[in-house]
């Protein structure tokens, strides 16, 4: 069997780690922390920073295709990969969404709904923006954010500098608050023959910043169904996309506006793995190493819960309950924020 390289020891490492040996697939993870998650289900681990160019290429001469779990790789790294093995989704992709305005801009041109939103190097920038914009607005920092990490909201002209001031000088940019009914995403993905295959969307609910729930179905009307699949579908052939791609989307009276793109598996396809019989995982892989892709058709509805530090205490209680799949990363040390696990509250259809 193959080996497939995953740049990313964390859980997402993890589960395409799963996946891929449930194919008969072995699985080599690059990580520069220590005791990665993926760590303890993958076949081989590198522990090296993304500078160390002997590692790299060692890891991906031992490899036949590369993947990753999470899109802030260096380009440094990913030009001695690309050396010596593709790299799957490809450079593209994650040129596009490593900074939040060349995603915007690539999200505009092709002819889909964004935050207003506007490039802010320093303090006059902002003034303008603010002015153009209105507020609420939030400002983020073009790079690196995740879990609402880097944003900070600004509801009056007051909130201006202190905002600016808390991201110490990154770049940054600034988006309209958008008046959201809900969120939902679609998970999709698309074969190197260019076949795409779309999961149900989901319905997403954040708390501090960070995913609660994921609930499938959405709140969806069957045209805003349709749009949400066509547009993910439009993103990932502008990409000439390989791989399962997560697309957030906003949906508001005046239609669905997009959010942010995350060129991987999503935290919000995790509920796919108990409702349908090919989840995000699985669907990854098989477009990485170019198999035919699975259904996005699910069997069940399913409510998707991220436990997150402390909820692991919940884990006993969340055992005997029936219909209730539980996800747990291996990770020791239930610090407050950190994604502990997940568990799958599987709907069961109705005789
Ligand atoms: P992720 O962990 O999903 O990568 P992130 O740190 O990249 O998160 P965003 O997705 O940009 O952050 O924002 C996090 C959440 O903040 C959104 O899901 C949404 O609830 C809210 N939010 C972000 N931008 C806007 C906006 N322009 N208008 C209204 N709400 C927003
Ligand atoms: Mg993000
Ligand atoms: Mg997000």
């Amino acid at each position: 069997g193959a080996t497939i390289g995953i740049l990313g020891g964390g859980q997402l490492g993890r589960m395409l780690s799963v996946a891929a040996s449930r194919l008969g697939f072995k699985t080599h993870i690059f990580e520069p922390g220590a005791n990665p998650p993926a760590g303890d289900v993958a076949h081989m681990v590198t522990t090296a920073p993304y500078e160390d160019e002997a590692a790299l290429a060692a890891f991906a001469a031992s490899v036949d295709v590369i993947t990753y779990e999470f899109e802030n790789i260096p380009t440094a790294a990913l030009d001695v990969l690309e050396q010596h093995r593709p790299i799957r989704p490809g450079r593209e992709a994650l040129r596009v969404s490593q900074d939040r305005l060349t995603e915007k801009a690539f999200l505009q041109d092709l002819g889909l709904q964004t935050a207003p939103f506007a490039d802010i190097p320093d303090q006059v920038a902002l003034d303008a923006a603010l002015a153009e914009i209105g507020a609420p607005a939030i400002l983020k920092t073009r790079r690196f954010g995740y879990d609402g990490k880097g944003q900070a909201r600004i509801m009056t002209a007051e909130d201006a500098a202190p905002a600016l001031a808390s991201l110490a000088g990154a770049p940054a940019i600034l988006e309209g608050f958008v008046n959201f009914t809900h969120e939902a995403s679609v998970i999709a993905a698309r074969s190197p023959s260019g076949e795409v295959a779309c999961f149900d969307p989901g319905e997403n609910v954040h708390r501090d910043g960070i995913l609660h729930t994921t609930t499938v179905p959405a709140r969806l009307s069957q045209s805003q169904r349709m749009d949400a699949v066509l547009m993910a579908a439009k993103i990932l052939n502008a990409l000439d996309y390989v791989g399962v791609m997560g697309v957030e989307l906003f949906v508001t009276p005046k239609g669905l506006v997009v959010n942010e793109i995350a060129p991987r598996v999503h935290n919000s396809g995790h509920w796919t793995q108990n409702g349908c019989a090919v989840d995000q995982f699985e669907q990854h892989i098989r477009a990485v190493v170019s198999w035919p892709l699975g259904d996005g058709q699910r069997h069940s509805d399913v409510v998707m819960e991220n436990l997150i530090g402390d909820d692991v205490i919940r884990i006993p209680e969340l055992a005997r309950e029936r219909d209730c799949a539980l996800h747990l990363y291996g990770k020791a040390d239930a610090k407050p924020g950190r994604k502990m696990g997940h568990i799958n509250r599987v709907i069961r259809a109705q005789k």
